[in-house]
Order: C-alpha cells, then structure tokens, then sequence
C-alpha cells in the first residue's frame, strides 16, 4: 500500500519520522502483509499511557538483551523463559552460543575461515559436478514423462536450465569494513552488527536483486531453495563429513547429499517453486501440469506469497527477516526467545516478500541414518 495508506492506518505513529530516521524519507511503497495487526498496534498507542508505552519498550530492550549481557542477566532469561516455559535443561556452553552469533552477525567473515580451512577447491568442483549430474538426470525424467504435455515440458525444462547453483560460498564476501567491533563490549556489538544489518538491508531499497546474495553462511548444515532467484544452495558446511565424503565411494555420496540436492531441485517445481518461472521476474504462474497435452498456463498475480523454501532442516537460523531489531533468532540453543523477532513494517516490497521464511517445507535429520528424509 502507500505510504499515506499506513499512516491512515496507524495516526498515532509518525511515519515520516521514523522513516527518515533510518535513512529512507523517500521510501512510498511498502508491504502490509497484516492490516490487522497495525490496528491493534494503533489501538495501544492511542489507548495506553505514555509512561506504560516507554516501560514496555525498556522492558523489551532488556528482554532482548538479556543473554547478551552478564551471567545474572543470561541466567535469569534462561531460567525462566526457557526452563520454565519450555522444559529446556540445561543452558548451552557459553562457547556454543558465541560461535552460533558469530555466525549469525558476521557469518561471511566466518565462513571465510572456514572455508579455507574445511571446503578445499576440490570439493567445491566435486560437488558442483554432482550437482550437474543430478540435473541432467532430472533433466532426462522430465523429457521421458508420458503424462507431462509437451508445451510443460518445455518450460519445465527452461526453468531447469535457468536454475543457479550456489555451491560452498558466496563469489563475493560481504563486506564488514563498516562494522565497528571493540572488545570488551559485547552487547554494544551485537547493537551495532543489527545497526549493520539493518542498513545493508535497506539499502537494498529500488536497486537491481543481488542474484549472487546468499540466505545461509558457509558453515551451516542445511540448504535451500529461493523460487525468487531460482537458485539451489548448499553451503559448505552441508558438504563435508558425515554428510558427503571425497574420499569415499560415490554411491554414498549420491545416497546422502545427492538426495539432499534432488530435494532441492524438486522445490523449484512443486506446489510453491512451480508459481515462478525461470528467471523469476516477480511474476508468479501457475502451470496445469497432469493428463494434458497444450497445458501450461499463466497466470499473472502478486508475489506476495513468495517464499524460500527453507529452513530444510529443522532449527536452522532461516535468513534474515527484512530489517528486524534485534537480528534473526539464534539456531536452536532454546535459550532464545522468539520474543526477539519484532520488526517495523516498512520494507520494500520485493525484498519484504523475498525474506520471508517458509516454515511449510521442513525436513527432518534422522539420527538413524544420517541422513534427510
Ligand atoms: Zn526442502
């Protein structure tokens, strides 16, 4: 809706001011997925007392920093939010949790640690090679299908080719240079590494998609699926040991990550990934697929329901959620509160449909076999 649609929508916030204070007063265009919820927001604004407003607000700025400041602050959030209310037993070791924000506020400085040291440039080319054999497989299945008419066929086979692959990390890092880190201030980093990601995210504001942005650091376990960029990516943490071995036989392998590709691939293609076509021009159709011979058929309407197909493995940290304050929620320690996800409504458009995350397309790790299923 326009801006002035919101502001009619919410009186009692000032608009222009919050957004000129983030550093887009031009910004007209904005994604209200839930009209309903501004109006509650405008119905406690304008009903509750200034003072109570403010004592919500700092008890949510220590709520949301607690397990960022010293062990009675950490111990109590923990204590309650999670033993308490969740049943959890005990809280993860401290070292844990670090490496897990580190991850989540500069995992591109991380990943490149990592993957110096764990994902070699054979890997990379190994498993790029899997990737493309599993394609042309796919490719084959397509073209043999007796109840895929022939006009599906071919844009079946046009988003196939059109598919990226995004295997290890990222062609280009994320530059970091403008985040401040200073030691000894813990929580005073984590405020400035969400100031980063704010602005690196608004930034993106009326400029081209970055096709070669990633929605996962190198060292997770997991993958995904975009339909908005059609691209498949596998970090490289997902391509090592025990989960896809060079110097084992390849059958394990295909058994294992090469499953975990083919799902991947398929997400381009089911009832989600099929609304989007090859290059994914933020037009969505949908494409009648069985018993017919003519039938691909387009249908142009909103992107709104655009959406990664991710998180593939239960727990994983999904991308970040637009310009939220704080940062996206922890991985699975369950010493974070999903109280840390709240976020403004104005983003723009595209960006807002394309950040946010599934929950509908979960797998499981089956402890049994190591394996995705
Ligand atoms: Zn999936």
């Amino acid at each position: 809706m326009h801006r002035a649609e919101m502001q009619a929508l919410t009186p009692s916030f000032r608009w222009d001011d919050y957004l000129r204070a983030i550093g887009q007063p031009a910004l007209d265009d904005v994604n209200v997925t839930e009209p309903e919820f501004y109006k509650q927001v405008e119905k406690t604004l304008a009903g509750e007392s200034l003072d109570d407003l403010k004592t919500y607000l700092r008890w949510q700025l220590a709520h949301n920093r607690a397990r960022y400041l010293s062990s009675p602050f950490v111990n109590e959030s923990f204590d309650f939010f999670s033993a308490y209310l969740r049943g959890v037993k005990e809280q993860q070791p401290r070292w844990k949790r670090c490496v897990s924000w580190v991850d989540r506020d500069v995992g591109e400085a991380l990943g490149q640690v990592f993957v110096r040291k764990a994902f070699p440039p054979d890997r990379k080319a190994s498993t790029v090679e899997m990737v493309r054999q599993i394609e042309a497989a796919m490719e084959q299945r397509i073209k043999d299908l007796p109840w895929m008419g022939a006009a599906t066929k071919e844009q079946a086979l046009a988003k196939l080719h059109g598919m990226a692959n995004k295997i290890g990390y990222p062609d280009h890092w994320r530059d970091y240079t403008a985040l401040e880190v200073r030691r000894g201030d813990f929580v005073g980093d984590v405020d400035r590494a969400v100031r980063f990601e704010s602005r690196r995210q608004l930034d993106k504001i009326g400029k081209p998609v970055d096709k070669g942005e990633w929605g996962m650091t190198p060292p997770t376990v997991n993958a995904y699926y975009n339909a908005l960029m059609n691209d498949m990516n596998f970090p490289a943490g997902v391509l090592l040991p025990p989960l896809y071995d060079p110097t084992i036989d390849a059958a394990p392998n295909y058994g294992n990550t090469g499953t975990t590709i083919g799902h991947e691939l398929t997400h381009g293609f089911d009832d989600e990934g099929r609304q989007f076509d090859a290059h994914s021009t933020g037009s969505t159709r949908s494409s009648t697929t069985s018993n017919s011979t003519a039938s691909s058929h387009w249908a142009r309407t909103s992107p709104t329901s655009a959406a990664p197909s991710w998180p593939c493995r239960p727990g994983a940290t999904p991308p970040p959620t637009s310009v939220s304050l704080p940062p996206r929620a922890s991985p699975p320690t369950s010493a974070s509160s999903s109280a840390s996800r709240s976020g403004p409504a104005a983003t723009s458009g595209r960006r807002a449909s394309a950040s946010t995350p599934s929950p509908t397309r979960t797998r499981r790790w089956s402890t049994a076999s190591t394996g995705w299923w």
